[in-house]
């Protein structure tokens, strides 16, 4: 039974910040069927993961934001649909649709980026529905400066490109259109679409292998992954259109599917990650039966795009909070699924407080001073270099023990060549580099990355101060070129 075998992960060792006293854990578990309401009136019902995060890694509050309210719900104007639960609208001229739920919702205005509004507006004004979707919609809703803004629109790729002389439709399977303003901003705006029905495009699975069904507004709400991420925001009006329950846990900040979790992972087993990541970054919580599903489907994700994959494993490791990521990832047996190299070695840990989560949570501090994400290279070796180290201890060939080790992640994951080239260098060179030595490897361009990976290091052990000592060494003068007799 899927709860079994969640409660036989979460009794694994925990690291700093989450041990027992502190740990997060399923409170209550949601009843079945309860409508959203429900689900906000009542006390909390998620999996509270917040006061750990917040023990393990002190947040930074911003003071001008620090005590005005994030949004104001009111009651939604006479002519909008009055909050109920969906229903279907019969409509003799046009097909069923479906009446959102709508908030009255006064968006904080110096937040919301001018070019997205500029689409959204354009789009309106020319007969079409356009609304800020997704992301930057659900990160506003929480106080959040939004990395990007997305627009979804009932116009065709034609007909947005039609409007804006500045854009370029992409994608092959389901064409979408960058809308491109100054400082490289994009603004991704994507006509409604639907999840393929069983007959439409699967095989004799769950897992999605097409995605390109145009379809209404509500359709487009409906395929999205998690509530939090399915709200539509109406600029002209300032409403929000809520088809799937997505404000009542914006409320009590808790991550669940649109739908049934199991459903949902195994049509996409890349959702595991991405509800990981945004419990771990949004400092949220998750639903008891997502949390379930996660364990359940874990080994689904090996069936995922490989290079998704990937992304997904660095975008937690990017987005500040990697040390909840792969704690969540770790504690659900995800990690055997994706890393299982780490996760060996996190579980033969006797130690729960041990390196690997002291790099991680440096890797937070440094991402977090910086406000910009640390690059892959040096991500993907602070997930890498404990266990890596571990299997090159002793042995003579360290490069050769690194390339063995590192070849099944790489196929795994599609790592890189790049990336991967670069980390078995440094895990060679790390004896040398904790003496303080760099010589020749110095002058090459991992060297930089391999020095923010002593600086994590250094943080972590806070021990001596390696960078200092690498960086009082001259570099190795370039090696002379042998005099030929030619040359003489
Ligand atoms: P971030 O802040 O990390 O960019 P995001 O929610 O904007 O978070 P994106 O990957 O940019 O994430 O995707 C934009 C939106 O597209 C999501 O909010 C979600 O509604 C939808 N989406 C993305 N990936 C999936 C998926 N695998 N399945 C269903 N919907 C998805
Ligand atoms: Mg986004």
């Amino acid at each position: 039974m899927s709860t079994q075998r969640a409660r036989s992960h979460r009794q694994r060792p925990r690291a700093k910040g989450v041990a027992a006293g502190e740990q997060p854990s399923a409170t209550q578990a949601v009843p079945g069927g309860e409508s959203p309401d429900q689900r906000m009136a009542s006390s909390p019902t998620h999996i509270d993961l917040s006061k750990a995060r917040r023990e393990s890694t002190p947040r930074r509050r911003s003071r001008t934001r620090a005590d005005r309210p994030l949004y104001t719900v009111e009651p939604a104007p006479p002519e909008a649909v009055p909050p109920s639960a969906p229903e279907t609208v019969a409509d003799d001229a046009a097909p069923a649709r479906v009446a959102p739920k709508t908030y009255a919702v006064e968006l904080d205005e110096v937040r919301v980026d001018p070019d997205a509004a500029k689409v959204v507006r354009r789009l309106t004004r020319y007969g079409h529905e356009g609304y800020l979707v997704g992301g930057c919609v659900r990160d506003l809703l929480l106080g959040r400066a939004p990395k990007d803004f997305d627009v979804a629109t009932s116009a065709r790729p034609d007909d947005v490109r039609r409007l804006f002389r500045n854009s370029r439709i992409i994608g092959r399977r389901f064409k979408l259109v960058h809308v491109l303003f100054g400082g490289n901003k994009v603004i991704e705006t994507a006509t409604f679409r639907r999840n393929p029905q069983p007959e439409d495009e699967r095989g004799g699975d769950l897992l999605i292998r097409q995605d390109n069904v145009f379809g209404e507004a509500h359709e487009d709400a409906l395929r999205r992954d998690f509530t939090i991420n399915g709200l539509f925001y109406d600029l002209e009006k300032k409403l929000v259109l809520d088809w799937v329950g997505g404000m009542p846990d914006i409320e009590c900040r808790t991550v669940r599917t649109i739908g049934d979790p199991v459903v949902r992972f195994l049509e996409d087993p890349v959702r595991i990650l991405r509800a990981i990541k945004f419990a771990a970054r949004l400092d949220l919580g998750v639903a008891p039966d997502l949390y379930d599903a996660i364990v359940q489907c874990r080994g689904s994700l090996a069936m995922a795009a490989r290079p998704r994959l990937f992304e997904e494993l660095m975008r937690l490791m990017r987005g500040g909070a990697s040390h909840r990521s792969i704690w969540l990832a770790w504690e659900t047996g995800v990690l055997d699924v994706v890393l299982p190299e780490l996760a060996a070695y996190l579980s033969d840990q006797a130690d729960s407080d041990g390196l690997v989560w002291k790099m991680l949570s440096a890797v937070d501090r440094h991402t977090q001073e910086r406000d910009a994400p640390l690059e892959d290279v040096v991500l993907c070796a602070v997930l890498l270099l404990e266990p890596m180290r571990e299997a090159c201890s002793g042995t003579a060939d360290r490069v050769g023990t690194a390339f063995e080790f590192l070849e099944p992640v790489v196929d795994r994951l599609n790592v890189p060549r790049r990336i991967a080239d670069a980390i078995r260098r440094i895990v060679a060179m790390m004896p040398r580099l904790l003496d303080g030595k760099s010589g020749k490897f110095r002058r090459t361009p991992v060297y930089l990355a391999a020095r923010e990976v002593m600086s994590l290091y250094e943080d972590a052990t806070g021990g001596a101060p390696l960078t200092q000592r690498l960086d009082a060494v001259p570099p190795a003068k370039p090696a002379g070129r042998k005099r030929t007799r030619r040359g003489q």
